[in-house]
C-alpha cells in the first residue's frame, strides 16, 4: 500500500431515510471502531438524512460525513438547492461534485461542477471530484483525454494551494453499479495520468469507484497511485462496508 492515508466514501445516493440511517450507523460505528485510525472513513447520505447522521456520528469522531452534491450558490433565491454553509451546519467535511449520475440527469457541467468545487473549499469541506469515461469514450481509447479533460474543465481555474485540497475519484461510468468492475491496471493507468497532469496532485488522495466489493478492494489498493474508494452498493451494508475496508488496507 501506498503512504497516503486511505480514504473511503460510501455514496449512498437515493437510498436510506433518517430512520435507516441512524440504524446503519448504529451497527456501523463498532465495526469502524476496529478499522486502523490510519484510514479515513466517510458516509454520504441524502441531505434529508444529514441531521440524523450528524446526531448519531458525534459520540465518534471515527466516521466523517459527506453531501452528494451542493449548489455552487451561497444562500438565495435558488429553489431546491443545498448552500455549501447549510452543510457546514451538519459537520459535513466532504462532498462529492461532478458523480456522473449529476452529470447525466441533471446536466451538469465541468464549469458548474468547478463552481462547486471552489464554493466547497471556500466553505472549509473537501470536494470530493468524480470523474470518469462511458464505455463509448473507453472503446475508442481516448479514456486518459476524456478524464484530463474534465479535470481541466473543473479544477482549471483553481490555484495550485486549492488543487492540493481536492480529492479526485476515478470513476469509469461502464463500472458504476453493474458489476462490472474496472481492470485494476486500467484503473491504475488513469489515475496516474491524472497525479501526473498537474504538481499539486503529488499528494491528493485519488479514489477508485465502480462496483468496488468487498472481493475487488484489496486488488485496487496494491495499486500505487489509487489511495481508495468511492463507493455505492456495497457501502449500504454495515458489514459489507466495514468488510470492503478491511479487507482493502489490510493487503
Ligand atoms: C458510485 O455511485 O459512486 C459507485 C461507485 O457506485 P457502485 O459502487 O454501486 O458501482
Amino acid at each position: 500500500m501506498n503512504r497516503r492515508a486511505p480514504l473511503f466514501v460510501g455514496n449512498w445516493k437515493m437510498n436510506k431515510n433518517a430512520s435507516q440511517t441512524r440504524s446503519f450507523i448504529e451497527a456501523f460505528l463498532p465495526l469502524a471502531e476496529k478499522i486502523s485510525a490510519r484510514v479515513d472513513i466517510a458516509i454520504a447520505p441524502p441531505f434529508t438524512a444529514l441531521a440524523a447522521a450528524a446526531a448519531a456520528l458525534a459520540a465518534s469522531s471515527r466516521v466523517a460525513l459527506a453531501a452528494q452534491t451542493m449548489s455552487e450558490y451561497g444562500e438565495g433565491a435558488y429553489t431546491g438547492e443545498i448552500a455549501a454553509s447549510m452543510l457546514a451546519e451538519f459537520q459535513v467535511s466532504y462532498v462529492i461534485l461532478g458523480h456522473s449520475e449529476r452529470r447525466l440527469y441533471q446536466h451538469e457541467s465541468d464549469l458548474a461542477i468547478g463552481a462547486k468545487v471552489r464554493a466547497a473549499l471556500a466553505a472549509g469541506m473537501k470536494p470530493i471530484l468524480a470523474v470518469g469515461e462511458s464505455l463509448a469514450v473507453r472503446e475508442e481509447g481516448n479514456a486518459v483525454a476524456h478524464v484530463l479533460a474534465q479535470l481541466e474543465g473543473a479544477l482549471g481555474e483553481l490555484s495550485d494551494d486549492r488543487a492540493a485540497q481536492v480529492v479526485i475519484a476515478y470513476e469509469p461510468i461502464w463500472a458504476i453499479g453493474t458489476g462490472k468492475n474496472c481492470d485494476r491496471d486500467q484503473a491504475q493507468e488513469i489515475a496516474h495520468a491524472i497525479r501526473g497532469s498537474r504538481g499539486a496532485f503529488a499528494e491528493i488522495p485519488i479514489l477508485y469507484g465502480g462496483s468496488m466489493k468487498p472481493e475487488n478492494a484489496s486488488a485496487y489498493l496494491q495499486m500505487p497511485d489509487i489511495d481508495g474508494g468511492l463507493v455505492g452498493g456495497a457501502s449500504l451494508d454495515p458489514a459489507s462496508f466495514a468488510a470492503l475496508i478491511t479487507g482493502a488496507v489490510a493487503a
